[in-house]
């Protein structure tokens, strides 16, 4: 019996892995089992070349649970160690710099463990003891027997071992003993197994008999040794990309495309990606793509590596260029990870133009579910934006798609403005917006249903890229001034009569804590409404953005929505009619009044032009403070007067009853009154 130490800066190694590597315990299995995944495999490869000539038809790993004596066995048929070998793959684990290394990453296991080829160090994190029982396909050669409790020192052995192969027979320890369970060492398996290219067995498949489950013949077999990823895509039919979806995300709903990755330069690549249907939470549908290296899972938290709208991507990718066992920071700054990345990025472009080109009838039809994904690429990778402009869809509210020079060739000639801005006039609901978007249409316009979560967004890098584009939403403005192709024509009523109908329309206007009115008057002609109610562009859009992320400044101001008043509208005018009719002497009192009011001030304050204060009398500052006091109480009884007038005034407030009822804003008591005054005034 050899006994020995383990190469010097293991003494530094051991405390490491037993102290540092707690985060993820669960990858011990992952390593072994690929270990002895490997071995299998490069017997096959000597076989192959004639350098070995027994059976390896049949390769195969299996996994052993043993309760009892507190096992967990990983047994292969691969090629095996020799005595020397175990002194050269298993106890020289030293190389140069390793202690400057260990001392840098002491923190971050997983870059510990990749780095140095430590995976079979791993199984220390759950065992007190390890056996390594090996025998060399080399002819003739000595079963051994290599045993280690985790201190430098091993024990090196002759032992029996009929056949070629390898088991790793850790001896969990006390505080790992969760690992003494066979459904979370089949989880385990599961995640990191389920797809290794040579059969991983974990005990017998069971069946019911008499109420119980009971052991089988057949050995249960974890992985699906072939998935579909690693086949050629002339081999596989819609049907199998469905089937291997359906495998990896048992609950989800059916994809709408998916792309198969097949590169061999300059890196290796295979993989599917699918486009999932995205609902508007699409927070929870990120990270679903699964990292593989050589068919070994590596993992399925992807942001950082790949760019974030591909996060919304499901699927797997494999690379055997894609390193094992390190830590996320560092898989993020791997050389090979980064082109992966663009590439993939490049490859999801070129899918999505090839499926537009070829069936865009069939992406029309996607196109909803598949928007959002577009638009988030769009505006977080400048690359993508730059393709995806070619198959980006805007979609109007007759439900037409049209690419983006389509559209802009639709709309060019009727939408242009008199600043040749090209405006895109657009809905975010058609229901409640219906009535301005047929005002719109009737005008002969062409309106967008842009009704997503990333619309203000998307709307607002266009804009920015496309400086003479606007995007306006059909409430906006009163449809005569969405384009205005002219100045904008003259209100016939004077200033005073809009100062006059001003609080009369105020008054009429519901009091709520969710938005304010302003009053404005636009002369829409008699034709249309007689009033309109319209929200700014800016306003709402620095809402919606605020729903979005950001900016809850905005979120939490209530709407400022505008009461646009028709002047040229005969109804207008009734209620001009009506007020002089009642307050007409009362109104002219005080209007003589007040300009007298004026012309005091006025005179006043030409007297004080250009002196100092100090040479102004007292007796004159203190006469144009009353005065100026006076006049405000004018003005506020004006004020008064008007408003009482408004809330009495039935036809300005049916006027705005309308208005409101055409935006879906009247609803409860106010909607009941609006019946019964319209009952009223029709009978
Ligand atoms: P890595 O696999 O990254 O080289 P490990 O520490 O996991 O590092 O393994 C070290 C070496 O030990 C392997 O390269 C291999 O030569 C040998 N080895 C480990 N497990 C087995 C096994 N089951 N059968 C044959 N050789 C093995």
């Amino acid at each position: 019996m050899q006994t020995g130490k383990i190469g010097v800066t293991s003494e530094n190694l051991f405390p490491i892995i037993k102290k540092f590597l707690y985060s993820d315990h669960d990858i011990f299995l992952r390593e072994i089992v690929s270990n002895a995944v490997d071995a299998t495999q490069k017997l096959k490869t000597l076989a192959s070349k004639g350098e070995y000539s027994g059976d390896v038809t049949n390769a195969k790993v299996r996994v052993k649970l043993d309760k009892d004596a507190k096992t967990i066995t990983v047994s292969d048929n691969g090629i095996g160690m020799t005595a020397e070998e175990i002194e050269k793959y298993i106890n020289q684990i030293a190389f140069s710099g390793a202690n400057d290394f260990l001392e840098k990453y002491k923190d971050d296991a997983n870059a510990i463990i990749g780095h140095f080829g430590l995976g079979f160090y791993s199984s220390f994190m759950v065992s007190e003891r390890v056996e390594i029982v090996t025998k060399s396909y080399k002819e003739g050669s000595q079963a051994v027997k290599w045993s280690c409790t985790g201190s430098p020192e091993y024990s090196l052995d002759e032992a029996e071992r009929s056949e070629v192969g390898t088991d790793i027979i850790m001896y969990i320890s006390e505080e790992e003993n969760g690992f003494l369970d066979e459904s979370k060492i089949r989880s385990i398996l599961e995640k990191y197994c389920s797809f290794l290219a040579v059969p991983v067995v974990f005990g017998k498949k069971k069946e019911w008999k008499d109420g119980k489950q009971v052991d089988t013949d057949e050995d249960d077999q974890i992985n699906d040794t072939n998935p579909a990823w690693t086949k050629a895509p002339v081999d596989l039919k819609e049907e199998d990309y469905k089937n291997f979806y359906r495998k990896l995300y048992p609950m989800a709903d059916e994809p709408l495309f998916n792309i198969h990755l097949n590169v061999d330069y300059p890196f290796n690549l295979t993989g599917i990606l699918y486009f999932p249907k995205i609902k508007s939470n699409f927070e929870v549908q990120k990270n679903k793509i699964q990292l593989y290296c050589n068919q070994v899972f590596v993992t399925d938290s992807v942001e950082g590596i790949v760019p974030e709208f591909l996060t919304l991507l499901h699927g797997v990718i494999d690379s055997p260029d894609i390193p094992l066992n390190v830590s996320r920071s560092y898989l993020q700054s791997d050389s090979n990870v980064k082109k992966i990345s663009s590439h993939i990025n490049k490859k999801v472009a070129d899918r999505l133009q090839q499926i537009f080109k070829d069936s865009r009838e069939d992406f029309e039809k996607k196109w909803d579910d598949l928007k959002i994904f577009i638009e988030y690429g769009m505006l977080t990778e400048e690359k993508f934006y730059d393709r995806a402009i070619n198959f980006f869809l805007f979609k109007n509210t007759d439900g037409k798609y049209f690419t983006f020079e389509e559209y802009e060739k639709l709309i060019k000639d009727n939408q242009t403005n008199k600043d040749k801005h090209v405006v895109h006039l657009y809905a975010t609901n058609a229901v409640d917006q219906y009535t301005f978007v047929e005002a719109a249409k009737n005008k002969g316009y062409d309106v967008l249903l842009l009704d997503d979560v990333l619309t203000p967004h998307i709307i607002q890098k266009f804009e920015q890229k496309y400086p003479e584009k606007r995007f306006l939403r059909v409430d906006s403005d009163v449809v005569d001034h969405l384009i205005l192709k002219e100045d904008t024509p003259k209100n016939e009523l004077s200033w005073e009569q809009k100062d006059e109908l001003s609080p009369i329309f105020q008054a009429v206007c519901p009091e709520n804590k969710d938005y304010y009115f302003l009053v404005d008057f636009k002369e829409l002609g008699e034709n249309d409404a007689p009033v309109v109610i319209t929200r700014s562009e800016f306003m709402r859009r620095m809402k919606d953005m605020s729903a979005t992320g950001g900016m809850s400044f905005y979120g939490d101001m209530p709407e400022s929505l505008n009461l646009v008043v028709n002047t040229g509208h005969p109804l207008v005018k009734k209620v001009l009619e009506a007020k002089d009719k009642k307050l007409g002497p009362k109104l002219e009192k005080l209007a003589a009044e007040i300009s007298a009011k004026k012309a005091e001030i006025e005179t006043l304050e030409s007297a004080r032009k250009g002196k100092k204060d100090e040479e102004i009398p007292q007796a004159d500052k203190e006469k144009l403070s009353d005065l100026n006091k006076e006049l405000s109480k004018l003005e506020e009884t004006k004020r008064e007067s008007l408003t009482a007038f408004g809330k009495e005034n039935k036809l300005a407030k049916q006027m705005t009853d309308l208005a409101l009822l055409a935006n879906g804003m009247l609803k409860g008591a106010d909607l009941d009154r609006f019946v019964k005054r319209s009952v009223e005034l029709i009978k």
